[in-house]
């Protein structure tokens, strides 16, 4: 069984430990480069993508990460932790030093964070991932407004409170699987267990 962790820094790491729990697989909280050098994948939380970007680097953790995401290891990332799976920021968050947010990067896309406006205008959504139903939780999510070539969409909303059509909220490149929204806060496992079968290379 592949070890995975969740990258336990800041946000709803606790709400993906629970989900792999009950797929009846386990998963470790990763805080430390020793915990990263443990598992053989590992889930970037929902939360705040700027503190996850700040605290990594501050951790050195960081940069092991985007060498593990180099050689292979599969990644998923929900919400926050699909803006630091993008290659680039449309809307960095840019700190009072002048510091612009950075993301782990690895899948070739633009990410828009809190595209869907603000924590008033969370909402939920109902759509399709690889063939299964889901009620998707959107809490100030973001979105993929460009994918390169190499990213497959598998899932977009036809419909925010802005409106808009087929907006891209579930990606995927190779071994890496982004979403915009929250399979952890609504109990529904099909998104974990899509990437427990990705790590195990049946998907
Ligand atoms: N807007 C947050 C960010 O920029 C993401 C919100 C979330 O993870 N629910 O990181």
């Amino acid at each position: 069984m592949p070890k995975i962790g969740v990258l336990a820094l800041q946000g709803d790491f606790r709400e993906h430990l629970a989900s792999f729990e009950r797929l009846g697989q386990r998963a470790q909280m990763v805080r430390t480069v020793e915990d990263l050098a443990q598992v053989d994948a590992l889930v970037l939380p929902g939360g705040e993508s700027s503190v996850i970007d700040r605290l990594s680097r501050n951790y050195g953790l960081a940069d092991p990460i985007k060498e593990r995401i180099a050689d292979g290891m599969p990644v998923y990332g929900s919400c926050a932790g699909m803006i630091m799976l993008a290659d680039r920021i449309e809307n960095p968050a840019i700190a009072r030093d002048g510091a612009v947010q950075q993301s782990f990067g690895g899948i070739d896309m633009t990410v828009k964070r809190n595209a869907f406006g603000r924590q008033v205008d969370s909402f939920e959504h109902q759509l399709d991932f690889n063939g299964h139903t889901l009620e998707a939780v959107f809490i100030r999510a973001p979105e993929a407004v460009q994918v390169g070539p190499d990213v497959e969409v598998i899932s977009t909303v036809q419909a925010g409170p802005n409106g808009g059509q087929g907006r891209i909220v579930a990606v995927r490149q190779g071994k890496l699987l982004a979403t915009s929204f929250h399979p952890e806060v609504t109990g529904s496992t099909a998104i974990h267990q899509f990437f427990i079968n990705l790590t195990r290379g049946d998907a």
